[in-house]
């Protein structure tokens, strides 16, 4: 796919199908290596080449395709179907914001031509109130100089691209929101492979050094009113890894129902609870994303209720996973044991389970 291409020339028709052949095909053979700290980056772009990134992004947003593909590649590797909720958040921000500008960079990202990803974890816990914002953004001549670090961004090379939040105020709060270059000056970015899991994301901490970004490069100045448009579609994607982890833990289960289901059957979580939590959550699923620019409170309520039982279930999910796999899930080369330390990420990745406990305590009712 060229770097030139446009939203409305990505495929569609064929697009899960193809999803669904490139994860059985190529990813299931390397899940192992990827678990282990390779980033597969051609299959992230052969993902974009088949409109995995694009769906949500064209002139008629389809955010449960963009939903089930990163779900189809959550049934073999989180890590890379995290890879593809960092590409599938950037381009979000970008066709949520009334820039023109960056609509080049848009048409790339849908396509994997360019490959980015997210730094928002530290500014969504600064908005629910739970740590200080970590980049400091001071009015310049045609833009932003920005100072600060972000502990980790994912799914960037050298040449990546992604979203970051920094705070302009003097007296009060006024975060801004743009697109960084991990190449530009003033950027420092080093990789960190330091995980239980997920070693095959491209995480890199990422340090700001007086770097400017230019107005051309800003998606919302200030962010009130951006960020609430956008905060559904994130935490919606996120939805697919869960239900591609239950998905897989369930067939996890299934798995060994002949060699030790006389024995499994006495455990307390069996695959029939997991399917019925799948099917209401895919029911719920499908209905939230046919409104994703809805701002209203209950709405958004409903999204972080979907994304706290998913992550949840995908968890529990997993745990019962490896003990109806038993032995076989526990060798080096065992899939539940991975499967489990994988699950632990969908608890962990902001809004991780106790900050979405926290929205749903403090968030109005309506
Ligand atoms: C593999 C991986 C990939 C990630 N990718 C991204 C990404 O692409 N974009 C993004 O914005 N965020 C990313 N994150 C961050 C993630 O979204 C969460 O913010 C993070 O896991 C912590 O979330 P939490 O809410 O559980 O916070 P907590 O872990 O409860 O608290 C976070 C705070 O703890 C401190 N802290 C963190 N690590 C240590 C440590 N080793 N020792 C002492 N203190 C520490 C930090 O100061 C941080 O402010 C990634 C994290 C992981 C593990």
């Amino acid at each position: 796919m060229p770097a030139t291409a446009t939203l409305d020339r990505l495929p569609t028709e064929t697009m899960l199908d193809d999803v669904a052949a490139i994860a059985a095909g190529q990813l299931a053979p390397r899940v192992r290596d990827i678990d282990g700290g390779a980033y597969p980056e051609d299959i992230m772009r052969a993902l974009g080449a088949a409109g995995a990134y694009g769906a949500h992004v064209g002139p008629e947003p389809r955010l449960a395709d963009t939903i089930e593909a990163i779900s189809t590649v959550a049934e073999h590797c989180i890590s890379t179907a995290f890879c593809m909720w960092c590409q599938n958040a950037l381009g979000w921000y970008i066709a949520s914001s009334d820039t023109p500008h960056l609509a080049g960079l848009a048409g790339q990202v849908a396509s994997g031509a360019v490959l980015g990803g997210t730094g928002l974890s530290n500014p969504m816990k600064t908005f629910f109130g739970i740590e200080k914002m970590r980049l400091r953004g001071t009015r310049v001549d045609g833009g932003y100089t920005v100072k600060g670090a972000l502990p980790w961004v994912s799914n960037v090379g050298e040449d990546g691209y992604f979203g970051i939040v920094f705070d302009t105020g003097t007296d009060a709060p006024r975060p801004v929101m743009a697109v960084a270059a991990c190449a530009q000056d003033g950027v420092k970015t080093v990789l960190d492979h330091a995980f239980v899991a997920m070693g095959g994301t491209a995480t890199r901490a990422v340090q700001f050094r007086d770097a400017f970004i230019p107005d051309e490069m800003v998606l919302a100045d200030p962010i009130d009113g951006y960020l609430q448009r956008i905060r559904p579609g994130f935490v919606l994607m996120q939805c697919g890894m869960a239900i591609g982890m239950i998905r897989s833990s369930i067939a996890l289960m299934r798995q060994v129902q002949g060699p030790l289901g006389h024995v499994n059957k006495y455990l307390e979580e069996q695959p029939e609870e997991f399917e019925a939590i799948l099917t209401r959550a895919e029911a719920e699923l499908a209905d939230l994303a046919r409104t994703p620019y809805d701002t209203s409170i209950p709405y958004f309520r409903r999204v972080v209720s979907l994304r706290l039982a998913g992550g949840e279930a995908a968890m529990k999910a997993a745990h019962a996973a490896m003990l109806h796999q038993g032995a076989r899930g526990y060798v080096s080369s065992g899939a539940a044991q991975r499967r489990l330390r994988e699950a632990y990420f969908i608890g962990i990745v902001t809004p991780a389970t106790k900050q979405l406990r926290k929205m749903l305590a403090e968030l109005p009712q309506t």
